[in-house]
Formats: C-alpha cells, structure tokens, sequence
C-alpha cells in the first residue's frame, strides 16, 4: 500500500519546483508557474526556455542557464540533480523552469527521483508540451474526425540507441509527433515508408513553435529530408506526420509554407 503524507514533517524549509514553461508563448505559462517564478530564491533555466518568458523572472532573483543544447550540455544531469538538493537543503526555494512540460522527453523523472530519493520536498507544475502548443498555433489538431483518432508522442533521441517498433507506428494510421527529430528526418522517413506508410502522407516541419519567429513546413512524407534541408530546419522542431496536417491550410491564423496545397510562400 502507498500512503501519500502531505502532513509529513518536513526535514528542510526550500522547495523544488520543476515547471514546465511551454513551448515559448510566454501566455500559454500557467498560472501556478508564474506564481512559483514570482515565490523564488533561485531560478534554474534550460535552452528551451523563451527569451520572453525569461522577461517575466523577477529582476531580484538570480537566475542561472543550466543547458542543455544538444550534444553539449553545460552542466551534467547529475551535476545539476547534486546542485538541486544542496541548494534546498540550504532553505532555498528553486524553480528549476524547462520547456514544454518537464515529464514530456524532459527528464523531469529523473530530476524528481533524485530530489525524493534525498528527502527534498519537490513539486511539479506542468507545462504545455511543445506537440500540443506548436501543432495549435500552426492550425493542426492532433486529433479530428474522420482524420485520426489519436496521437503518439515519440522521441527519435534515444540516450544509446533507438528501440522504436516501426511497424506498429506505420501500423497505428494516427497523428505521429516526433520530437528531436530534425537531425534523424531521413531515417524517420525511411522507416515509416517501409512500413508501410504512403509517400504522400501529409508532414508538418514546426521550427521554433508559440514563438515570433515560428516557421510551418508542409509536405508529404516521401519529401521529409529535402524540406528539412531546403528551409534548413533547426532544432527546435517537431515533425508532424499524418492526414491532420491537411487541416492547417484551412485552420492556421497566419501563412504557412504550405507546398502541399503548392502555395509555398
Ligand atoms: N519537454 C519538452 C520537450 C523536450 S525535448 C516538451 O514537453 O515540449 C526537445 C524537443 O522538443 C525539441 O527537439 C523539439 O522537437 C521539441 N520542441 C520543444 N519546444 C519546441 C518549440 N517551441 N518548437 C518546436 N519544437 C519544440
């Protein structure tokens, strides 16, 4: 049996706030996150943290950039878990802010492990995932009628190697959302289209999503590496695969490189 005791007796006075600050709008931050940022000590910030939501950390907090960009992570996770618990056994109250939401390919788990397993008092505060945020504002339901009736998040990251089952990604006929998927675009293609996917399958490249500079990429599959390497997509990106992606034509606010509906701005 598992008894969560929120009257327990605190062993140390600071806190441990891992927050999810959503993919870059710094409106789509919730409520709870704003009001932790404004409650904190210390703030600890990864990459995919907007410049804009860096504008709304109090002036008086310090705050310190922990990484990480691919391939070149400025501080060790272990380093920084350490980090985490020496600072709230110091009384500190740390929000340690990441992109999109911390439980979402952010290591959030591993984060809140560590801190339980030293007797730190933590909490998260969910974000909005980057493959909701970013398919929105680029007028593409995850999910619609007669289209699909359900999505997969999936990481083409893996920390040694890539365990994905191909033939059941290929076989689910739904929305896919690969995260970190820019640099391993061919192959993502290359699996799904010999499992059995059609070339045409609509594709969405979204580059820097909720953000000023947000760029919308529309194909078809069987195109995936060459859009990623005629518009030079960067990371962040998410690729989108499936029949919802016709939907942005006829949902997005604003223009999109739409080369399905061949009116490539
Ligand atoms: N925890 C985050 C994901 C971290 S993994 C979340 O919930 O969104 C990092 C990947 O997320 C990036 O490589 C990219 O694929 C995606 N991503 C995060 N923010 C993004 C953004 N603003 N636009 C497009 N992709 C984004």
């Amino acid at each position: 049996m598992h008894v969560n005791d929120n009257n327990k007796t605190k062993l140390h006075t600071g806190k441990v706030w891992l927050v999810g600050a959503g993919p870059g709008d710094p409106d789509l931050l919730t409520v709870k996150a704003l009001r932790v940022l404004q409650q904190a000590d210390l703030i600890l910030f990864d990459n995919l943290v907007s410049e804009a939501i860096r504008a709304l950390f109090p002036k008086s907090v310090p705050a310190f950039y922990v990484g990480k960009v691919k391939d070149n992570h400025s501080i060790a996770q272990q380093d920084l878990n350490a980090l985490l618990v020496k600072k709230a056994r110091q009384g500190l109250n740390i929000v340690r802010i990441k992109g999109g939401d911390p439980f979402v390919f952010g290591r959030g788990g591993e984060e809140l492990l560590s801190l339980v397993q030293a007797g730190i008092d933590a909490e998260v505060v969910p974000g909005v995932t980057s493959a909701s945020g970013c398919t929105t504002a680029a007028g593409i339901p995850l999910t619609h009628r007669g289209l699909s009736q359900g999505c997969t998040f999936v990481t083409a990251h893996g920390e040694t190697e890539l365990t994905l089952n191909w033939a059941s990604l290929a076989g689910l006929r739904h929305t896919l959302v690969f995260y970190m998927g820019v640099s391993r675009c061919g192959m993502i293609a290359e699996k799904l289209l010999s499992h059995g996917l059609s070339p045409e399958t609509p594709v969405a490249l979204i580059e820097n999503g909720c953000r000023p500079e947000q760029r919308d990429i529309i194909g078809s599959l069987h195109e995936l590496p060459t859009l990623v390497q005629t518009y030079r997509v960067q990371s962040p990106a998410l690729i989108v695969v499936g029949d919802v992606v016709q939907m942005a034509s006829q949902l997005r606010a604003g223009p999109a490189l739409d080369l399905l509906n061949q009116s490539c701005a």
